[in-house]
């Protein structure tokens, strides 16, 4: 079982960028943030548990992810590559992630730190609208709908999520920044930290990620 974490601000794109390696690779796409959003509609006692943290911006407690991300690499195959998005937030977590990975014979291999300016990030954030139905992203100046609330996909109805209005995602982004820090020495530490300018064209971006996982898929 080997695993690769996009690490980024929320904004830094790890959403978009995921969906992009999820199609060029087989690699399987763990979104936490996905994953309690799901639970909190589905009303399970995880996403009970979840739901006032997410409101907030805060982090969900260290037990609650690790159950769910535990469950859900139980489901998969041994020889799996799993491609983390949105975990682990705390060096907690990421120790958490080591442990079970070496009990299933894995490891971490690549840590991609997506950098992005705070200015980019609020304006990507707070702009940002997800379709209801399929969950398509979309931001109204960037990448706007063709007709403005609705779903170019699937006709869906457009909508901000909660936590990006402009006064959580303020929040959401100090909550980063003051966890983050230790998780990337830890990371860095380990070697396998790799900084990608996540400000570029989506495309350039994928393309120096997918650039590196092909050059370490080679030379092992
Ligand atoms: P995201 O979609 O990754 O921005 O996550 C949305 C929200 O879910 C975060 O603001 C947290 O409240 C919660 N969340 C997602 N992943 C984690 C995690 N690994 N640790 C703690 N909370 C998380």
């Amino acid at each position: 079982m080997k695993a690769i974490i996009l690490l980024g601000a929320p904004g830094a794109g790890k959403g978009t960028i995921a969906e992009g390696i999820k199609s060029a690779t087989d690699y399987i796409h763990v979104s936490t943030g996905d994953m309690l959003r799901a639970a909190v509609k589905a009303g399970r006692p995880v996403g009970l548990e979840a739901k006032s943290f997410m409101e907030k911006g805060e982090l969900v407690p260290d037990n609650v992810i690790m159950k769910i991300v535990t469950e859900r690499l139980e489901e998969g195959k041994a020889d799996a590559r799993y491609m983390f998005d949105g975990f682990p937030r705390t060096t907690e977590q990421a120790l958490m992630l080591d442990e079970v990975l070496d009990g299933h014979g894995g490891r971490v291999e690549h840590v991609f730190l997506l950098d992005v300016p705070r200015d980019v990030l609020v304006d990507r954030l707070s702009g940002r609208r997800v379709c209801k139905s399929c969950g398509a992203v979309y931001h109204i100046r960037n990448i706007p709908s063709k007709v403005a609330g609705v779903c170019d996909l699937c006709k869906g109805p457009l909508y901000q999520r909660s936590d990006d209005t402009e006064e959580t995602v303020l929040n959401r982004l100090e909550v980063f920044k003051k966890q983050t820090q230790s998780l990337i020495d830890y990371y860095e530490k380990k070697n396998v930290l790799v900084r990608v300018d996540g400000s570029k064209k989506k495309e350039d971006t994928h393309a120096e990620i997918v650039s590196v996982l092909r050059t370490a898929f080679c030379s092992s």
